[in-house]
């Protein structure tokens, strides 16, 4: 990204103290199909608009637990939804007795960039086919303020989001793993996935928008018929995929969706990337919070916040895998 961000600010330390004691008092008068949500708007999240009724349903269908952000407290009505329930709920770091239940699936992880494409520029500039049009190959992706990039980010969730999903059965695919100079570009991206006959498959990533810009949001693939993109046949589960996800990452990391982008639903549509174009399997991406802002940017080089991440993105994508 090119954004230069304004001088680094100092990490803010009220979010944490703050979240646990509201989340407690919440726990036990909200409602837990509204919980995520009551918690979002309790600590604070920025430019909070109430969220619409799609933003709604994404995180309240799927995710009452509060388990998270609330440790020691447990929902009031935290059995009374979907498959995310059954998986226990005594830590993060601790996924379900390996009973197997993705057994027989696979899901493709795709993290966003690679730390070689600084040094790689010439390849990684080619111009490749995404069916609607002619992208590169691949880009560098950003960075932190000081310095951090965001491939070393992606790369360590999908270890950590690859560890969970293999914990209950999956079969995991990474379409690199740091183990090649660059890329891949983002054609052979989408194409690990077809190949692979991903049941699922989710690209992921960190933004670099200006400062004061700040949450998740999870990308789907919008229709598109063009070349060797289509799209159609992905798009409605591919929504549901996403939809699954943005749900999960809200209660579990407790993170607000954008304030810049998806009007607060936390997801958006998108016809230019060529990871999504080009894909045949259900596909997502999800920028996990903006790397140039520093809120954000405290969030996202915490080791202990990555966890919550990753176990946000494999509670939905277990969620949509079990239906
Ligand atoms: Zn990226």
């Amino acid at each position: 990204m090119s954004y230069t961000g304004p001088d680094f600010d100092p990490p803010q330390p009220r979010r944490s103290p703050l979240r646990r004691p509201l989340t407690v008092a919440i726990a036990a008068l909200v409602p837990g199909a509204l919980l995520g949500w009551g918690v979002y708007a309790a600590v604070g999240g920025p430019d909070d608009d109430g969220g619409t009724d799609r933003a709604s349903g994404a995180a309240t269908s799927r995710a009452p637990s509060p388990r998270d952000s609330a440790p020691g407290a447990k929902s009031p009505t935290g059995t009374s939804s979907s498959a995310v329930d059954d998986k226990p709920s005594a830590s993060p770091s601790a996924p379900a007795a390996n009973s197997g239940p993705l057994k027989g699936k696979v899901v493709v992880i795709d993290p966003g960039h690679n730390t070689g494409n600084f040094q790689h520029t010439s390849e990684i500039n080619r111009k490749v086919d995404i069916g609607t049009n002619h992208k590169e190959c691949d880009t560098t992706g950003t960075a932190t303020n000081a310095g951090w990039p965001e491939a070393k980010f992606t790369l360590d969730v999908a270890h950590r989001l690859r560890t969970l999903l293999e914990a209950q059965g999956a079969t995991v695919k990474l379409t690199q793993d740091g183990d090649r100079p660059y890329g891949p570009c983002v054609d052979e991206r989408a194409r690990i996935g077809n190949e692979a006959k991903a049941d699922a498959a989710i690209s992921i990533h960190a933004d670099g928008a200006g400062a004061g810009n700040r949450g998740f949001h999870v990308i789907l693939p919008g229709s598109v018929h063009d070349g060797a993109a289509d799209t159609r046949a992905i798009v409605a589960p591919s929504a549901e995929l996403g939809q699954r996800i943005a749900g999960n990452f809200v209660r579990v990391t407790g993170s607000a969706p954008s304030n810049y982008i998806g009007d607060g639903t936390g997801l958006v549509t998108r016809t230019d990337l060529g990871g999504l174009n080009l894909s045949t399997v259900p596909k997502v991406f999800i920028e996990c919070g903006n790397m140039r802002d520093s809120k954000d940017a405290a969030l996202l080089t915490s080791g202990a916040w990555r966890q919550k991440a990753a176990q946000g993105m494999s509670e939905g994508i277990v969620s949509f895998l079990r239906g």
